[in-house]
């Protein structure tokens, strides 16, 4: 018989999970903790072709019996994102967080299914990345439009995802058969400075490339071909993983990295 679980059941164990982790894995700490949100895998997910990739799934096409549509969000220190603010090119501990958030989101995630599993719920994830349409340069699974619709975050003019801790970490997600219900963290219509009519653009600035307008968002083929060049010509990132796709100039030290940017004025 199905055990029940809420969405703080799930809140408290990835929190656990993730206190426990480095000393677990002999990974260094480079993460605060983690938030989570649950949302019904109902209609209003079917938006997702329109506001993301036209090819992008829906949660019945992951799990045709799933009920919620989970979605996380890892946080990075203060130490690692001021690390990678300098210069334009990424340091090399910010591709090496790469790496390990990655993996650490498809453990936390693996772990979550299996924890949801010992209840008699069956569910279903994708990998953190890689799961990218090249020629539209849009994810078919877009955790940050799932995280969008379940109220976990809005968009910046940058394309990067502000949550209540920030747009500098990572996010994951998984569809379950449990049915979790509606679990949001946030509420507002955006949450940027800028589209809140409010003066900043700090990330247009801070652009390497200048693949982030005000007018337009950001230009992704830009923004992708600066993440190609990154791992390939750069001497920092020599020898990392080849998929290893970084840069997040428009992601630190922007006054939207660590949490719901403030403006000075009502
Ligand atoms: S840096 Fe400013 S304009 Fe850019 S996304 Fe963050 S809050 Fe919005
Ligand atoms: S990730 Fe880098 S290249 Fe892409 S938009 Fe941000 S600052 Fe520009």
């Amino acid at each position: 018989m199905n055990t029940t679980i809420t969405s703080k059941d799930l809140r408290v164990f990835i929190e656990n999970y993730m206190a426990d982790y480095p000393a677990s894995t002999g990974e260094k700490n480079i993460w605060r903790s983690p938030l989570l949100v649950t949302a019904k895998a109902d209609q209003r997910f079917d938006i997702l072709p329109e506001i993301a990739a036209d090819n992008h799934s829906l949660p019945k096409d992951l799990l045709a019996t799933g009920k919620t549509v989970i979605v996380l969000f890892v946080p990075f220190t203060k130490e690692l994102a001021k690390e990678n603010h300098k210069g334009d090119i990424p340091c090399r501990n910010w591709g090496k967080a790469y790496e390990a958030t990655n993996n650490l989101i498809n453990k936390l995630t693996g772990q979550i299914k299996v924890f949801l599993e010992n209840a008699d719920y069956q569910s279903a994830l994708v990998p953190a990345t890689h799961n990218f349409d090249h020629k539209k340069l849009m994810a078919r699974w877009s955790h940050k439009h799932l995280g969008y619709i379940a109220g976990l975050g809005r968009f910046g003019v940058n394309a990067q995802f502000i949550t209540p801790k920030g747009c500098a970490g990572r996010l994951g997600s998984l569809v379950t058969q449990a049915d979790l219900g509606d679990s949001p963290l946030v509420m507002d219509k955006e949450l940027c400075l800028h589209k809140n009519g409010h003066k900043c653009l700090v990330c247009v600035r801070r652009c390497p490339v200048e693949a982030v307008s005000e007018k337009t968002g950001i230009d992704r083929k830009k923004c992708w071909s600066r993440l190609k060049s990154n791992i390939r010509e750069t001497q920092e990132l020599a020898g990392l993983n080849e998929t290893t796709h970084v840069c997040g100039k428009c992601q630190v030290v922007v006054p939207c990295s660590f949490k719901v940017p403030k403006t000075r004025k009502p």
